[in-house]
């Protein structure tokens, strides 16, 4: 199976391993061989924002001082997935919060920002939401248009559903279990097609949360993360796979798999 397309990143915000436990349409793909799947270790603290900047920079928070979310964006790093990508000729796109537009996108634009088409930035395209509410669906249809309209050779997917119904119902919520059965149907089905275009998709998380919804700290709820992997990559790319322990390592085994990336889909 071809896998040479592009490479899309899912990002499934606030999932932690307990609660991937859950998401029976992801499972029965990998029990079916048609992914692989591990459990990896965020880096600390387990907040958003700064883990968002250590999987594309692979650069832990305490070493970046981006520690919070309300920390403004560290320097911009030339080495960022994105920027890298770019480089190779490939065009980069985005359905994501807006934080990631400021940490890799064009941050200058305010409200007219959420809509951003060839900006300056390392990100060629991007929409970006900033509502926590806002449907993992509509993440999902907004990520399936700039793959159809863009053709990019890294694009990423970021829903919030998990982590915002963790915040308002508890990591251990009964609205929680909902919220990730329901990431979990539409990832499998987003896959699917994907996989059919000869994409190669990862799918994982920045932190879980604890049962009361909070996190930031160190426990196991908050800092173990699943890592799946559609199809299974082919050779030496699922040995990266394999040795890929931690989130700061991300960054390396996502440029691994862009190495494979055809290089004829050009921005244009
Ligand atoms: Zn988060």
């Amino acid at each position: 199976m071809s896998t040479d397309r592009g490479l899309v990143v899912i990002l499934v915000d606030g999932l932690s391993s307990k609660a991937a436990r859950h998401m029976g349409c992801l499972e029965g793909m990998v029990r079916c061989s048609m992914g692989v799947r591990k459990d990896i270790a965020s880096e600390l603290p387990p907040i958003s924002k700064p883990l968002y900047h250590c999987i594309f920079t692979g650069s832990e928070p305490s070493l970046t001082g981006l520690m919070g979310n309300h920390h403004g964006a560290p320097k911009r790093d030339p080495e960022n997935l994105f920027a890298l990508a770019r480089r190779r000729g490939l065009v980069t796109c985005a359905a994501a919060h807006n934080w990631f537009a400021e940490l890799f996108g064009q941050w200058d634009l305010g409200q007219r920002g959420r809509f951003q088409d060839r900006p300056s930035g390392d990100i060629s395209a991007g929409i970006y939401y900033f509502d926590d509410a806002y449907p993992d669906s509509h993440v999902l249809q907004d990520g399936e248009w700039l793959i159809k309209r863009h053709r990019p050779g890294l694009a990423l997917v970021h829903t919030m559903g998990v982590d915002n119904a963790a915040h308002l119902y508890g990591g251990d919520s009964d609205r929680l279990v909902e919220a990730v059965m329901r990431c979990d149907q539409m990832i499998s089905r987003f896959l699917q097609g994907l996989v059919n275009q000869g994409f190669l998709a990862i799918v994982t998380s920045d932190h879980g949360t604890m049962p009361s919804g909070l996190h930031g700290g160190t426990s196991e709820d908050e800092t173990t993360v699943p890592l799946w992997a559609f199809p299974k990559p082919p050779g030496m790319l699922m040995e990266a796979f394999e040795g890929t322990e931690r989130q700061r390592d991300m960054k390396a085994l996502m440029l691994e798999f862009l190495k494979v990336v055809r290089r004829d889909v050009k921005d244009s």
